[in-house]
């Protein structure tokens, strides 16, 4: 069987292994990225966040990005009950980028992919990780399936997993973990959305409480395309029947916010349902390999830190793999698994206060702290590395006792105001 050589083998050509790849890369080392698709291919994650900009700006990758022409977003709209809280990135607590984008991600990884092969690093698509032999040195023997069923083999000093929902590493192991998330269901399409609103929109997307625990996504492209999608319980989505479509339909007529506006816009493609996608693993990293993005851990959508964390995991663990292969000791649980777990539970932590109804008792407050609603947006924008920030060093008591104090004063001027 045909054997090629590299010093790093990146699985995926996702916004994860496009990032590692660059990072190892820009160090001088051989790099070779195989992804099991054909691209452009569809994938959902479509709202970005400016924490995510830094790490494609360090990955040399943020022009193939800027040159798409994506549509600027400028933060995030929540909206319950037609009240509405708006969140402007450059009204933050952290010091960072301003605007993310809003992207198709068939575009914005092809994108990426395309600019790391600019950097010289070959990507061979249709080519599927199907086995992998770790050596006692950490170097392995992985094999590959390439799209007419040919095999073939690649020796690695060290691989990447950035291969997303495919879990390679993960499921050739068995290291794959239950998530302490609740199941959740999505139900999402393109529409052209012709009657866009134009005076708040499309520089930023929105977020409706649709129930306490089912939430709609609005995310205009710059196309004039917009993705629209419901996320919650797998329950709430029984009473709607019929195609996908037609639930869709459906679920949108009876969302006041939306119903109107998508009233007979055409649906691109036939809607696509995605369920139960939180995952974890045993481990981060291991004898000769590091697991970056969706692998690791993959929370929900409804802060959109996906490709956020995808894109950071990877800078960071770039870095590392680099002083790896430079014989330099590395604290892999210090130095990746703190500090992505840093990040992961911030963000779980703002997850499961947006369901438990926390954030929305935050988020519609009246009369909001505007030190402590600068310091919720940085999160909103990524910053959750950023410890000088009390929402992220105290992400899991702050939150809840954010919301107590507003409930006591809402409570205290209920009765004030004769209990009215
Ligand atoms: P991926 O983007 O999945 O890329 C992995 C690549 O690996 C793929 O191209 C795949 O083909 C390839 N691969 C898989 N198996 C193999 C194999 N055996 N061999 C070779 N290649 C392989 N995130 C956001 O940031 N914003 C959002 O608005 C957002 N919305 C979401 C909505 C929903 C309903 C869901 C479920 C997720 C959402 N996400 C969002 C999360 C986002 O989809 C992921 O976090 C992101 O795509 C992770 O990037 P990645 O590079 O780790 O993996």
């Amino acid at each position: 069987m045909q054997m090629e050589q590299t010093d790093v083998l990146v699985i995926g050509a996702g916004p994860a292994g496009t990032v590692a790849g660059a990072i190892v890369n820009k160090a001088g080392y051989k790099v070779k990225v195989v992804e099991k698709m054909k691209f452009p291919r569809f994938v959902i994650g479509e709202s970005l966040l400016p924490r995510c900009m830094e790490a494609l700006e360090e990955a040399g990758l943020l022009d193939s990005v800027l040159k798409m022409g994506f549509q600027r977003k400028t933060g995030a709209k929540f909206v319950r009950d037609g009240v509405i809280c708006d969140y402007s990135f450059s009204d933050q607590f952290t010091d960072g980028w301003n605007h993310a984008y809003q992207v198709t991600r068939a575009d914005f990884d092809k994108a990426l992919a395309d600019g790391l092969e600019a950097q010289g690093v070959p990507v061979e698509y249709e080519t599927t990780v199907t086995a992998i032999r770790f050596n006692e040195d950490g170097s392995s023997v992985t094999t590959l399936t390439d799209g007419n069923g040919n095999e073939k083999q690649i020796e690695a000093r060290f691989i990447i997993d950035g291969s997303g929902y495919g879990r390679v590493i993960p499921r050739l192991f068995g290291l794959d973990k239950p998530s302490n998330l609740a199941p959740r269901k999505a139900l999402f399409v393109h529409t052209n959305d012709v009657n866009r609103q134009m005076d708040d929109e499309p520089d930023r997307i929105t977020v409706i409480v649709h129930k306490p625990d089912v939430w709609v996504w609005v995310i205009p492209f710059a196309t004039g395309v917009t993705s629209v999608g419901f996320v919650g319980d797998p329950a709430f989505f029984e009473k709607y029947t019929g195609t996908p479509e037609e639930q869709l339909r459906a679920a949108i007529a009876d969302e006041p916010y939306i119903a109107e506006r998508m009233k007979g816009v055409e649906y691109l493609w036939e809607p696509k349902i995605l369920q139960s996608w939180s995952s974890t693993t045993e481990k981060f990293y291991g004898n000769g390999f590091v697991l970056t993005g969706n692998v690791t851990e993959f929370l929900d959508p409804v802060f959109s830190s996906g490709v956020t964390l995808a894109t950071v995991s990877s800078q960071i663990a770039g870095k590392l793999v680099v002083r790896h292969l430079k014989g330099e000791p590395v604290d892999w649980d210090k130095d990746y698994t703190e500090v992505m777990m840093q990040g992961v539970n911030t963000f779980r932590s703002y997850v499961m206060g947006w369901y438990d109804t926390t954030l929305h008792t935050i988020f519609f407050a009246k009369d909001q702290n505007p030190d402590i609603k600068k310091m919720i947006c940085s999160v909103l924008a990524g910053y959750v590395w950023d410890t000088s920030n009390p929402y992220v060093k105290e992400h899991d008591t702050a939150l809840h006792k954010l919301a107590k104090t507003i409930r006591l004063r809402d409570s205290i001027e209920y009765i004030n105001n004769g209990f009215k």
